[in-house]
This record gives structure tokens, sequence and C-alpha cells, in this order.
């Protein structure tokens, strides 16, 4: 690119090029900027305005941007080889694969590598189907596992889904967290049930307490597998290492992406047991894919892992998100006319407003103060606070302050009163 664009040139290419809807949706929500470089908690834009990123990419972030050793991991793989020859062992993601054996709960073992969370969903699905011979599913309401089709059949969004239907059948939709309906809808032809720990673009739901573990022993009495979508709340966003350790329940399979490589090469990563891998036995390349388990990709994994050791990072998303919940639920008595009620456990924590525009206003005055909010895909209500973890105090205060000037002028624009 030899000529730097201005902000407007490059919205006009989007709207000409990219997606003329996306364009008016991105100016709407008042970052209508161009992103140029990013450190830790901070993105700058083209004319060097600073951001504070409270949206962490929706879960990719969580060492934060661009972090040092990351990148130059990356870097030095990059001088080697980049994408694997495909006809070779390759040496990063033989030892990703064995670091996350020693990570992960219970027996879970083996790793099948791929380029993203829906995709590792998908490859999900296609294994319980193998593992297991059985074709139905049980998913969630509300719940969000990508927007590739096997992924959209069991995520819960209607508006994702209804333009595609029919999408795979045999999936049994249920409320999340209803212990009844679960029972009710699992039987001997069930493959696997598919969770979300906390439910993140659902609107931030926590499990209830004995949830996961009574969903652990209905997948042993019908021979169900019990699969865990950690894509977004895996590698400490909640505290834990993953979020099922909260419950002490151990999946079959665990689905894994966004912060695996530290947000500086896209991966996802299906791990199993070796119960579940016996599918794979006699048929290895049954289920594949060209680009997963890259070099570069593995090289950033172990990387990243190096980091979560160094920065005791589970520690800090669980010290820093008891801090950030304690001050939100501060503000949301004091602006009760505009919020419902704060949400979450460790960095995934949600606010929900009262309105949708509300949440939409609310956003936009953040994004004015130059911190950076997004809602919930699933829930425009609901405005997602997960930033880096090891974000600072002094970020986290001046995230408060900008949220608590937004809240006191979204309270003026729509001439709310505080309920006595
Ligand atoms: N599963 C969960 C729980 C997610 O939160 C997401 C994305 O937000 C996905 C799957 C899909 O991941 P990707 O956008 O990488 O396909």
């Amino acid at each position: 690119m030899s000529e730097k664009l201005s902000a407007r040139e490059v919205a006009k290419m989007y709207r000409d090029y990219v997606n003329p809807d996306l364009a008016r949706m991105m100016r709407i929500t008042g970052l209508g900027t161009i992103e140029e470089r990013a450190q830790g908690s901070y993105v700058w834009d083209s004319e060097g305005e600073e951001y504070l990123d409270m949206a962490g990419g929706y879960g990719v972030f969580c060492v934060g941007h661009s972090h040092p050793h990351v990148v130059e991991a990356v870097t030095r793989q990059l001088q080697k080889m980049a994408l694997s020859a495909k006809v070779f062992f390759t040496e990063g993601q033989a030892l990703l694969a064995k670091k996350l054996a020693e990570l992960t709960p219970g027996d879970l073992r083996y790793t099948f590598f791929c380029n993203s969370g829906t995709e590792a969903v998908e490859g999900a699905l296609k294994i319980a189907r193998l593992a297991t011979g059985r074709t139905t599913f049980v998913a969630m309401h509300n719940a969000f596992h990508g927007k590739s089709t096997g992924g959209l059949a069991v995520s819960g969004r209607p508006n994702y889904r209804t333009p595609f239907e029919p999408l795979m059948p045999e999936v049994r939709h249920i409320p999340f967290g209803d212990l009844q309906a679960l029972e009710e809808a699992i039987d001997e032809t069930v493959s696997a049930v598919i969770v979300e720990p906390v439910q993140g673009e659902g609107g931030i739901h926590v499990a209830p307490p004995d949830y996961l573990p009574r969903m652990r022993e209905l997948c042993d009495r019908h021979g169900a597998l019990l699969i865990a979508d950690e894509v977004q709340t895996g590698f400490g966003r909640t505290g834990k290492m993953f979020a099922v350790n909260h419950w002490n329940v151990c999946p079959d399979i665990l689905v894994l992406a966004k912060a695996l490589s530290g947000g500086v090469i896209p991966i996802g990563a299906i791990v199993g047991t070796p119960k579940v891998w016996a599918a794979f036995k006699g048929r290895p390349t049954i289920h594949t894919s060209t680009f997963g388990g890259s070099p570069i990709a593995c090289a950033a994994g172990l990387a990243t892992l190096e980091v979560y050791e160094r920065e005791d990072l589970c520690r800090k998303a669980e010290e820093s998100g008891r801090y950030l919940k304690g001050r939100l639920e501060e503000l949301a008595a004091q602006f009760p006319d505009l919020v419902r009620e704060v949400r979450g456990i460790g960095l995934l924590l949600g606010l929900e407003a009262v309105k949708e525009e509300y949440a939409g206003s609310i956003i936009a005055e953040m994004s004015r103060r130059h911190v950076i909010a997004v809602y919930t895909l699933n829930q425009p209500k609901v405005i997602r606070f997960e930033p880096a973890l090891g974000i600072s105090r002094r970020d986290l205060d001046l995230c408060l302050e900008a949220l608590q000037a937004s809240l006191t002028k979204t309270r003026e624009m729509f001439a709310t009163q505080p309920t006595p």
C-alpha cells in the first residue's frame, strides 16, 4: 500500500466492495475509523487516537494485543517455515497437543487442530457422530457455536438460523440451565449434548451450580457424549484455565479457539478422550484441514501458553473480574432505570440494559470516550466486558469512569428517571 487512505475513503470502499450495510452499522456504533496498531489493552487508529479495548476481540486477546513473546515466537517461526508441507511431522503441533493434554481436565488427550471456532464445532459434531454411531444432538436456546451450517444447527438464535433452514436435522433445542428439559431431551439416540459453560454471545449466562455435573451424569447414563464449547470461555477468561473446571466436570470433547494462539494467528482445536478418538481408528484422515496445526499457529499457541504461566493470567482474571464486577454492580445500583443486571464470572462480564436502545447509546457514548465496548451477538441488550486478562487496575477504572459518564449521558438523552 503506497499512500495512507482516510477513514472516509476506507468507509466508502467498505460500502462499495465489502458490505454496504456493515459499513453503515460500523459508522453508527461510533467507531468508523481505521485500526492501525495495537498493544496490550490498547488499539490505535490511523489518526493516532488511542482506544481502551474492553471487548478483547470477543475473547481472542486474553494475553492482550500483540504480546511481544508471541509475536517473537511467530516471527522466528515465519523465518523458518510458515505453513506445513503436509507430509512431515510438525514439531510444534506435537508439542502443543501434548501441552493441551496436560492442561485440560480428566482424560482429555488427543487434539485435532483447525483454524476457527466454528470449524472446531463442526469437527466436534462429526467426531461425536463417528464415535457414537448416533446422529441426534441436544443444544441450548440462545447458544452460539458459530455460523457454519453445523455450528448454526446447534446455535440458538432464530435470526441467524432461519434464513438457512433446513439445517442439520435431529437437533433438540432446550432452555439453558433447565435440568428437567435436559432429562426429557436426552435418550439412547443422542450422540452428544453441546453446551457453553457460560453462554457468551447469548448474553453472559453462567450455568447454574448443579447443571453441568448433572448433565455429565445424564450423558453417561444414556451413552451420549458431552461437548463443552470453550471457544470463548477457554484459557483463563473465567478465572480458571477452562470454565468446566469451576464445576469439576470433564467433557468428552472440548472445543477451543480464539485465545489459544494469543490473538496473533487464527487457530481452533478439538480435544478428545481416547474413547472418542477411537473414531479415527482405521480412518485417520476422515476429517482434515489444510491449514490446521500450521507451524506458525502452533508456535503462537506454545508461546501463548508460556505467557499464561509467566504472568499468572488465570489468577489475574479472577481478581480483576471480582473487582470489575463489584464496581459494575455499584453502577447498576446507581442507574436502575438503565441497567437491569450485571452477570458473569472472571473477566467475562455482561451488563444487561433495560432496553436495547439504552445499550446502543451506552456503547456509542463509550466509543466517544475511546473505550471499546460491544454487545453480545444473540442478545443486543447486553454489553460485554472481556478485556485482556492482565488489564491494569488503572485501565479498569478508566473504563468505569467512561461507563459512568455514558450512563449519565444516556439518562439525559432518554430522559429516564431512577425509580425511587
Ligand atoms: N463457539 C463459541 C462459544 C463462540 O463464542 C464463538 C464465537 O464467538 C464460536 C463458537 C465461533 O467462533 P468463530 O467465530 O471463530 O468461528
